[in-house]
């Protein structure tokens, strides 16, 4: 980043809500002394000017079509530093939900007659197109590791997410484990870094952090179905978020 100057951030987005980039905003409202120490120089959400370099670039949303790779390669081009921001970019996300079926069929349900018009592949993490830094998980991601990655990039760090699972964050709040409610959680297979919001509110963890590395997916799916999840709601509830992690896991299983 460049020396005595404010380092010029930018913002982008491909297929996405756009939640991510919302909560950017919400945490620039609540945290404006961020502006003091950074120039935002592009954020289509937030400004009109556009510039052509910039030291770090976040990018939202996943790569869906064949135009979006030399897009993302631009945005390589001129960032020193790329941080994929959210679920959509990280995973794939939520979009990638739609490559457990044929992609005809897909298209052809969304977008009936007209299907030929609209370009569209399956939908990928960024980091399959571009190499990239660092990442900021989670649908939508958290304020206050946002924060933190941005304080990281100003000393010249690269923050990586915890590799621990959401439980360890539950446990710390001492939130009363949703197992012990007769309810079910991802929690046990989901990467922390959230605080633990979900269980927190009563509601389950569905793993929109991705899975901590090493991840017991067979114990995980045996505890759900020892606690009455039938098959088809375990594979809804694993692929949420987890589509295109679980199907890289079963690639590598087979390799060996
Ligand atoms: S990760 Fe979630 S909140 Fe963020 S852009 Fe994707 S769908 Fe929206
Ligand atoms: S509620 Fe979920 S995240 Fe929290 S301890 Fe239980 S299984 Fe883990
Ligand atoms: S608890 Fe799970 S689903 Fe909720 S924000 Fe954290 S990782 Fe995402």
């Amino acid at each position: 980043m460049s020396k005595n100057k404010k380092p010029k951030i930018a913002f982008f987005d491909f297929t996405c809500c756009e939640g991510c980039q919302l909560t950017v905003i919400d945490t620039l409202q609540t945290h404006p002394e961020l502006l003091d120490v950074v120039e935002i120089v592009e954020f289509r959400e937030a400004m009109t000017e556009t510039n052509g370099r910039y030291d770090v670039a976040f990018i939202e949303g996943s790569c869906t079509r064949a135009s979006d790779e030399a897009r993302l390669q631009d945005i390589r081009n001129r960032a020193g530093v790329v941080i994929a921001l959210g679920a959509c970019a990280h995973l794939g996300g939520v979009n990638a939900i739609r490559n457990r079926q044929e992609l005809e069929q897909v298209r052809a349900y969304v977008y009936g007659e007209h299907k030929e018009w609209f370009d569209t592949y399956e939908p990928r993490a960024i980091e399959k197109v571009i190499p990239v830094d660092g990442v900021i998980p989670g649908c939508p991601i958290d304020s206050l590791e946002f924060l933190r990655v941005v304080k990281g990039l100003l000393q010249g760090r690269l923050l990586a997410p915890p590799t621990y699972p959401v439980c360890m964050e539950c446990k710390l709040n001492g939130t009363i484990c949703l197992y012990q409610r007769g309810e079910v959680c991802l929690g046990p297979v989901t990467r922390a870094g959230c605080r633990a919001v979900c269980p927190g509110y009563g509601s389950s963890c569905i793993g929109c952090r991705g899975l901590i590395p090493r991840a017991n997916i067979a114990a995980m799916r045996q505890v759900l179905a020892e606690h009455g999840v039938d098959e088809a709601e375990i594979d809804s509830r694993f692929t949420l978020f987890l589509t295109n992690e679980l199907d890289e896991l079963t690639q590598e299983a087979a390799r060996v």
